[in-house]
């Protein structure tokens, strides 16, 4: 009786853990997203709202319906994403953040403030001036999206379909789980001293940085690969080249140590993908 009656407290205990892991980890993802943002995030469905009851709304219908052919196009669900910009962001800039699978969890999409002001002064960039119907094909450039913007915002809407930032949340749990188990496990089954145990728990934390910083790469990688595939290859080449020419990697930061891999090394990625004269890349 004792052991059915503890069996059953740890089952309860861990159900009741994992409920609260399952219905908390969304909502309080939302939380951390929204608090780190320098512009407020808008709820899709409340843009929805306000242009459909004409209230002032913080997007003009051009950016909106590129961004639902984006959406469309990555599968995201336009009901659970939130859209902010970046202050003081240059026109390269891109990022997002959150989750569409978890419950009651939302994903962020964040653009450059400088589509949001290029925008707002009706940058024309169409032979005709006057023509300002949408063009979303991922090469083509309109009023609102270079294809090298459009890119970056292609890559940032792969991270969400592959939910990689959850999956950073749990590997970033589990890595810090592990490298701090490692002290008092080597205490309790290896009776090793406190000096000991110590050095051996700091010493764990560098391969476990390590290996997420192994992750976020082969993130960054899967969402190229996941760009690439629909299409948006040439972008990715015109992007990649403006910024290997712009950025050099620093030095002193050792490869295994890096959260995105080298911009040469994705422009050579999405040059060997780009055909300007086909339909892009292997996608058709
Ligand atoms: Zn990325």
């Amino acid at each position: 009786m004792p052991l059915r009656s503890s069996l059953g407290k740890v089952m309860l205990v861990a159900s009741g853990t994992a409920l609260a892991t399952l219905f908390g980890v969304g909502p309080l993802m939302n939380s951390l997203a929204d608090s780190s943002l320098s512009l407020p995030a808008h709820a899709w469905t409340d843009i929805e709202r306000k242009r459909n009851q004409r209230e002032a709304q913080p997007f003009r219908d051009e950016l909106l319906i590129e961004l639902a052919s984006l959406f469309a196009v990555f599968e995201v669900d336009p009901q659970r994403m939130k859209v902010s910009f970046i202050a003081g962001g240059d026109d390269s800039q891109a990022a997002s953040a959150g989750t569409q699978r978890l419950p009651f969890g939302q994903a962020y999409l964040l653009l450059s403030e400088g589509i949001g002001l290029n925008y707002a002064l009706s940058r024309v960039t169409a032979a005709d001036a006057c023509d300002i119907r949408p063009r979303v094909h991922p090469n083509e450039a309109s009023t609102i999206l270079t294809p090298e913007q459009r890119y970056a915002l292609a890559h940032e809407l792969a991270h969400i379909t592959c939910e990689h930032h959850t999956k950073r949340v749990t590997a970033t749990a589990a890595a810090l789980t592990a490298a701090f188990a490692v002290g008092p496990a080597l205490r309790r089954w290896a009776r090793a001293s406190r000096p000991v145990a110590a050095t051996a728990t700091l010493l764990s934390i560098a391969p476990a940085g390590a290996a997420l910083r192994w992750l976020y790469r082969r993130q960054e990688w899967e969402a190229d690969a996941v760009a690439a595939h629909k299409g948006y290859a040439c972008g990715g080449e015109a992007f990649w080249s403006r910024q290997a020419a712009m950025r050099v990697p620093n030095p002193g930061v050792p490869y295994w140590f890096r959260t995105h891999p080298y911009p040469h090394e994705r422009l050579a990625f999405f040059t060997s993908r780009c055909n300007p004269d086909g339909n892009n890349g292997d996608t058709g």
